[in-house]
């Protein structure tokens, strides 16, 4: 085992399975996917910690758990088309392309979805499409969608989400004030939506036309 398989299963172990995220195939992918290949070079001795880190520009790739338990929650099947929307790092991208059929991943800031873009290529994620754009309208080129998650924290959930939405397809969501939020999962059946409530988290906001002001 090199250093970073190291510090994954122990990061897997502590941080995640201790936490009660038990998926296998969520786990799979965690001790699998180079964390550290996606935070910037100064940021790499605290890419496995328990803990968000900086990207850039305001922005940071979270906690390995939450990233976990997202992913989870999100119940991902090998045949699905996932919508990712705030792609940062790309981290949370390259997890969803280990499980998912096809991802498309919406960023609006066109030099993190670029730097996110070159690493998903070189570690060969062909399933993973990047796309600049504000992620509160969804991506209706590629919709419907079976799972969207979101990495961004939003005042209440964007209609268009909800819309782009494939029939018995999942959204998992950080919704509430600016500070301090809830991550929201909706199911849809045909027409018809049912919320649950998960854990408090804290998220960076997300800003466009269904979300946050910039
Ligand atoms: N999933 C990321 C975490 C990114 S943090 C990772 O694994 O690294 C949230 C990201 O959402 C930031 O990069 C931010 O720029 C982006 N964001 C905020 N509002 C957005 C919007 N309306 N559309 C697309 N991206 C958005």
């Amino acid at each position: 085992m090199d250093t970073y398989e190291n510090e994954r299963e122990q990061m897997v172990t502590h941080q995640i399975a201790s936490k009660g995220v038990r998926d296998e195939r969520v786990l799979a992918a965690m001790r699998k996917v180079p964390r550290h290949r996606f935070v910037p070079m100064d940021a790499r001795p605290y890419a496995y910690v328990d803990s968000p880190v900086r990207i850039g520009r305001g922005q940071t790739i979270s906690q390995p758990f939450i990233v976990a338990l997202m992913t989870e929650l999100l119940d991902v099947q090998t045949e699905h088309r996932v919508l990712d929307v705030g792609t940062g790092s790309g981290y949370q991208a390259a997890i969803l392309g280990e499980l998912a059929a096809e991802v498309f991943s919406i960023e609006r800031h066109p030099e993190l979805a670029e730097t996110a873009e070159e690493i998903l290529s070189e570690l060969g994620y062909e399933n993973v499409q990047v796309v600049v754009g504000d992620g509160t309208r969804g991506y209706a080129p590629a919709a419907p969608f079976d799972r969207i998650i979101v990495a961004a924290a939003a005042p209440s959930v964007p209609q268009a989400l909800l819309d782009q939405l494939a029939s018995a397809g999942r959204l998992v969501i950080p919704v509430g004030p600016r500070y301090s939020q809830r991550l929201e999962v909706w199911d849809r059946q045909e027409a018809r939506f049912k919320r649950s409530t998960n854990i408090p988290v804290v998220f960076v906001p997300l800003i466009g036309e269904e979300g946050w002001e910039d």
